[in-house]
């Protein structure tokens, strides 16, 4: 009874329903919510990604690998092809790295720089399609590896499901195109009926219906943890729960925000202090596991 309850709150779309939780109960429900998953892996894990949505993701991406490297993480990165293809030597770096490439679509729907007009949720199954399809053939051609994995442009509420039998099509694994606080499964991943994994995507303490990205914490509306402290506070806050509940997180940032002086570092840090009972894996790896319990 309880667990539909928090089930229900989780993919209510009713505004007050979101502000009443938001304002007076958002940590208490964060913690209810996401400590209800049956993690299969009985061990805290992290799935880190970070999107190539727009021109200065892409610049940001040779500093971002050399960082992660002093820090010996592999992360995945969600490339779109329109951006591949103007630069592939950037993105090699990626793949050199030994990162996992995501697919993310050809022209990311929506996105002032590639493709302003679409939404992916409104296009043709055609469309749909000619999205994952174009943007897998870029990526083999020109970085010469078969992503497994795909997030849908904006994912959340411009996810469809559409995409599901297109990934069976092409022998992709995953996709991580939802949000965690809508799925039955309390965030934990779960299996779509194509056989496709989803690896949800973990959301924000403290507005427990919106995810935890660097669009949220330092954008959207002036930004809601624009404050140095409140962005790497809530960051750390997400991890040491996790931990300690031992649960599955899902968390991908900009680039062009992990990279700025102010954030840079500071959150590799944080990270850092929970390496040993953290498993911070890639999406691809993380199906290898599920698929191997
Ligand atoms: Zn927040």
């Amino acid at each position: 009874m309880q667990d539909n309850l928090y089930k229900w709150i989780g993919k209510s779309e009713n505004f007050f329903v979101q502000a009443l939780v938001t304002l007076f109960i958002p940590t208490f429900f964060f913690h209810r919510f996401y400590q209800k998953q049956i993690n299969l892996f009985k061990k805290a894990i992290l799935l880190l990604s970070f999107d190539i949505d727009f021109k200065e993701d892409v610049k940001a991406i040779p500093k971002l690998i050399e960082e992660l490297s002093q820090y010996d993480i592999k992360a995945g990165f969600a490339c779109v092809g329109h951006w591949v293809k103007k630069f592939p030597s950037s993105h090699k770096l990626i793949v050199e790295a030994s990162h996992e490439i995501i697919n993310h679509s050809n022209t990311h729907p929506n996105n002032e720089q590639t493709n302003p007009n679409q939404f992916f949720n409104q296009l043709l199954i055609s469309e749909i399609k000619k999205e994952i399809k174009e943007a897998d053939k870029i990526i083999k051609d020109y970085l010469e590896t078969s992503p497994s994995g795909f997030r849908t442009p904006h994912f959340g509420h411009l996810n469809t499901n559409k995409i599901y039998p297109v990934l069976k099509e092409l022998g992709y694994r995953y996709s991580s195109s939802t949000l965690a606080i809508r799925s039955d499964s309390f965030g934990a991943p779960f299996i779509h009926p194509e056989g496709i994994w989803e690896l949800p995507v973990t959301t924000c303490p403290y507005h427990p219906h919106s995810v935890f990205d660097t669009w949220h914490s330092l954008r959207e509306k002036g930004g809601w943890h624009k404050k140095r402290d409140s962005f790497l506070k809530t960051f750390d806050k997400i991890l040491n729960f996790a931990v300690e509940k031992r649960i599955f997180i899902n968390i991908y940032f900009d680039p062009k925000d992990m990279v700025e002086n102010r954030y840079s570092k500071g959150w590799l840090n944080i990270l850092a202090q929970y390496k040993n009972d953290l498993m911070i894996l890639t999406g691809a790896k993380i199906v290898e596991k599920l698929n191997s319990i």
